[in-house]
Order: C-alpha cells, then structure tokens, then sequence
C-alpha cells in the first residue's frame, strides 16, 4: 500500500464518512479497492510463521482480516470514536458476538427489554442455555436499572431508540450504575446510526450495528460491525470472530463503505420527511398513536435530544380495529412497501406484531407496548409529500 500524499487528518464527519479509512494499492486507485481473496501469500517459511506467531502482523487468511474489510472497520472507527472495530456478516453475528466473546457460564447479564426480536432471542433464550444469568427490564425506568444493577454484572445490553416502539433509555445514567456494578455495556445503535449518537462518547464500552440498515441504506447486503476499546476488540472479539467464522465478505465491505459516503445525506432527508409524517400521522384522526422521538409529544423528547441529534428515520404509530386494520392500512398502500428491513432508501412499512415480534407471546408484545394495531414505518428517500399521500389514502381504507 502507497500513499502518495502525506497524510491527512480530516477533522469533520463527513469528510471522514467519504475519505476515512482509506487505504491505497499500489495501482492509486481513486475508489476503494475490492480485495477478493481468501488467503495471501508468504515469500519464506519463515514469513508465515511470523505472521502466525504475531512477531510480524500482516494479512494471512480472509477469515481474520482483509484489506477491504479494514478500511470499512478504520472508517467506521473514525465516525464512531472508536479505537478498534471488527466488522460481521450481519448484525446479528455482531451482537451474538460482543455478548458471547465476554461471557462465560455463571454470569450476569441486565438488559433492557425492548429489543429487536433476535437481540431478544439470544439474551432470553440462548444465553441461559450457557448457564448466564439474564435480567430483562423496563429499559425508561431508572430505578429498575438501579434495582438490578445492585449486584456485580457481567454486561449490560440495550437498544435505543428501540424496535419498534423507539423508547429511549438514558445512556449516561445507565453507563453509570454499570460501571459501578462492574459491567461492560453494550449498545446496540442501530435506531440511531454513528451520524445521530454516539453511544461511547455516552459513556458505553461497546458499539454494535446491523449495517444492513442505514449504513448499507440501499437494501443490498447483510452486515455488522462490533466498535470499542483496543483490549475488548482485540483481545476478545477478534479471538472468538477469528475461530467462529461469521466474517464479511469484501465486497459487502466495500458496499458498505460506499454507503457510509453519503450516510448523513441520506439521514438528513430522512429525519426531515420522518419528522413530517410524524406530524402527519400524529393529526390524522384515523391513527390512534403517532410515536416518533423528534416529536415534543413523545414522552422522552427531552432525554432523546440530549443523546441524540435528530429523531431518526422510523415513525411508529398504531391504527384503531388491531390486527385487521393495521393489514388493510398495510396492503391499501401502493408506494411504500412492506417489508421487515429497515433503514433503505425505500420506505418500507412492517406489522412488528405478525412478523419481527410474532415469536413472542401476546402479553409480552403487550407488556413491551406492541399492540396489534401497530405498524412500523421506516422513511426513505422518496418526495415526503408522495409517501404523505400514500399514507392518507390507505388510511382511508382502514
Ligand atoms: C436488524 C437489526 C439487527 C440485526 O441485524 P441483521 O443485519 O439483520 O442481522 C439487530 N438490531 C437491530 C436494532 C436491528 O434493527
């Protein structure tokens, strides 16, 4: 790899979201180079032995690192404040992987419960498989937090904004009584993206994301990344990811990191039309519930605009007649589709209920706040006033 230029340090997010992370070969190519390749070669015996005995670190196997892989993890980094990442093959081998490289049977593990259904799967059913303790909790309640954090705790996992009822928790006092319970936390940032919260700089230890999501943004690849500190990523995760396999692949890599160059666009755009549809559906009287964090009337605006920059791009709200209703209103729209992803350039409506949520039974969807008349609504990059439209004539159907 060559540099032709000395160095630069870009200050700004966004340069760093096009420029970060780069790395040249020899050829100066302008575009980020696609490195498909499984294994690389030595020039001596004694090279790869090197290699292998870590006295020499450099590429030797996809499987543990590879040159295109790296430059979406150093840009990552670089928008998140991280000091090391590692990226996955999707989001869920990213949390699966920051929650099962740090535990070990005889654990405990305090969550928050409004999760995304896999995230829920894996702290409620597969970890106490291992013998880990697991305490789901109401993640807005503080006291809660306080109550189960009273005992020495292993890790402490959350997701906020949260799927699909984007309730918030507070980051920095939740960090704060984890800390003092001995916990490393782990945020799953998803809702939010590196562009709207950064969850370190709130005082977590961990980061994880599906960057299927907005980070991809146009609906083609499956992704994850785990972000924190050099001790975690590299003497934890990277052991566990290197010996279990769920690598990326280099070119969902490098499509990732064409995403991340016009990430903030996009999310610019998309929080203004979500904000707007949110305004829209929470006035239109045939919706009974409009909830979307940007919004003074949801119940924890203040908090979320402390931690986070913008609302997001997901607008949750609930229609009168259950179940029923929310399918009519679902098949009635004719621009926005349905579909369980999230985070795309098009605007994409789910019933969590019957799909990302229908694992759980129906007095936990109702204890969580996800009643059968509730529909997700992710924006994209469409005319605002086109989705508005497409909305209020299935609305009519409802
Ligand atoms: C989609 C999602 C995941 C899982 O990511 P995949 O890339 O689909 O594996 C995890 N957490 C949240 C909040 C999500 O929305």
């Amino acid at each position: 790899m060559t540099e032709n230029r000395p160095p630069r340090r870009p200050q700004r997010r966004q340069t760093r979201a096009v420029h970060g992370g780069t790395s040249r070969s020899r050829f100066d190519e302008t575009c980020e180079a696609i490195f498909f390749t499984s294994g690389y070669v030595y020039e001596k015996a004694e090279d790869a032995e090197a290699a292998f005995n870590n006295s020499r670190p450099r590429y030797q196997y996809s499987r543990f690192g590879n040159p295109t892989v790296a430059m979406f993890e150093a840009r990552m980094c670089e928008l998140e404040g991280a000091a090391a990442a590692r990226a996955t093959a999707s989001g869920m081998a990213a949390v699966f992987a920051s929650l099962m490289s740090q535990l070990k049977a005889g654990d405990r593990v305090v969550s928050s419960d409004a999760l995304f259904g896999s995230c829920h799967y894996i702290i409620a059913e597969i970890l106490p498989r291992f013998g880990i303790e697991t305490i789901l909790l109401d993640g807005r309640d503080l006291d809660q937090w306080k109550k189960a954090l009273a005992k020495p705790t292993a890790a402490v996992f959350m997701e906020s904004p949260s799927n699909p009822q984007l309730r918030i928790v507070d980051i920095p006092a939740v960090c704060e009584l984890a800390h003092a319970a001995g916990a490393r936390v782990v945020v799953d940032n998803v809702f939010a993206t590196p562009m709207l919260q950064q969850p370190l700089k709130l005082g977590a230890d961990v980061v994880v994301y599906s960057a299927t999501k907005h980070i991809d943004g146009q609906g083609r690849t499956l992704g994850g990344i785990v972000l924190g500190d050099e001790e975690f990523i590299v003497n934890q995760l990277q052991p566990f990811l290197r010996h279990t396999g769920p690598s990326l692949s280099p070119m969902n890599a490098w499509l990732l990191l064409k995403g991340l160059e016009t990430l903030e666009v996009r999310l610019e755009r998309m929080c203004a039309a979500a904000l707007r549809i949110a305004k829209f559906l929470g006035a239109h009287p045939r919706v009974a519930a409009a909830h979307y964090p940007g919004l003074p009337s949801h119940p924890q605006y203040e908090l979320n605009r402390r931690q986070m920059s913008a609302g997001g791009s997901l607008v949750t709200f609930s229609v009168p007649g259950g179940k029923e209703a929310a399918f009519r209103l679902l098949n009635a729209l004719r621009l926005i589709l349905i579909s369980n992803n999230l985070g795309d350039s098009k605007s994409l409506v789910t019933h969590p209920a019957t799909t990302t949520h229908q694992r759980l039974k129906a007095h936990e969807r109702e204890a969580l706040g996800i009643d059968d008349g509730m529909v997700r609504l992710s924006v994209g990059l469409e005319d605002p006033a086109d989705l508005e439209d497409d909305l209020d004539q299935a609305l009519k159907a409802v």
